[in-house]
């Protein structure tokens, strides 16, 4: 089989451990020959990304606080470095207070929503503004998202409005960056176990739900994700920006 991403060169965002979705998406971007740039959040995840990086193909490993302008401009020198165009970009993170994912959504703070928005959604903009410039021959930049965005999902909360906005975010940005044959597309996944799905409270009670009614009757394996991301990324998806595209076992479909 030849490999979908030969020769290419992706930045993935968002590895923590090896739960986390971005993990999976690096582990099936190597498999399929891209050459990786891994960020980290704190000193505390570099050590892990650095043992997961283990028997992948990655160029460098370099710390990325999205909320911090300083780290975004670094980053952009990094690609500058490297002397080579990037192809794909990964924004695989999100945030916000545990509080705001476990009581009512009306109780929301002005400080805790807006937390939620810089991190999971406003960063978007901004990694693509940090990459942009190095994907020369055009590129793919893939963000992931949940369909707490347009239905509510018990306890998603303030997630879930910062979702609509990455959502939105996806399609301006989309219209922005098509002209630099840059394609932008997000993809929402179903519930998985994470570290960052475990601070939603009564999580469980969303798996059990899908595994009982989404037309496959099951949840969704991060491998699946990361299939669908090699997709977007590769010649495969070169005619797809601007999309949400949904890996969760068809969940989305379902009224009752
Ligand atoms: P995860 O906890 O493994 O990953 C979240 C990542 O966000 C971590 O690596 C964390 O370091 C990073 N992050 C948080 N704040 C950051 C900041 N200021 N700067 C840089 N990075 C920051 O959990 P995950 O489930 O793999 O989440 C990845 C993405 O997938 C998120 O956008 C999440 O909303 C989305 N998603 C998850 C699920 C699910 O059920 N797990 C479903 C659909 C979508």
């Amino acid at each position: 089989m030849p490999q979908l991403l030969e020769g290419q060169l992706a930045v993935i965002l968002g590895i923590a451990n090896k739960w986390s979705i971005a993990y999976s998406i690096a582990q099936a971007f190597s498999r399929e020959g891209a050459t990786l740039l891994l960020t980290y959040l704190g000193e505390h995840q570099k050590e892990a990304v650095e043992s997961l990086a283990g028997e992948m193909s990655v160029a460098k490993i370099v710390p990325c606080d999205v909320t911090r302008e300083d780290d975004l401009t670094a980053l952009t020198e990094t690609l500058r470095s490297l002397g080579r165009p990037l192809h794909a970009a990964v924004h695989s993170l999100a945030f916000a207070n545990r509080e705001d994912l476990t009581r009512p959504f009306v109780e929301t703070g002005r400080g805790g929503f807006l937390l939620a928005q810089e991190v999971s959604a406003y960063s978007l903009v901004a990694v693509a503004r940090a990459v942009a410039p190095a994907m020369t021959a055009g590129g793919s930049i893939i963000t992931l998202t949940y369909g707490g965005s347009t239905r509510v999902v018990p306890n998603y909360n303030v997630m879930g409005v910062a979702k609509a906005s990455l959502e939105a975010s996806v399609r301006y940005l989309a219209s922005d960056l098509g002209p630099a044959g840059i394609r932008v597309n997000a993809l929402s996944a179903g519930p998985i176990k994470t570290a960052s799905a475990r601070a939603i409270k009564d999580f469980s009670t969303v798996l059990d739900a899908v595994a009982k009614r989404a037309p496959l009757r099951r949840n969704t394996d991060p491998g699946e994700v990361a299939d669908a991301a090699v997709f977007l990324a590769s010649g495969l998806g070169r005619g797809v920006t601007g999309n949400i595209l949904f890996v969760d076992s068809g969940m989305q479909i379902m009224g009752l």
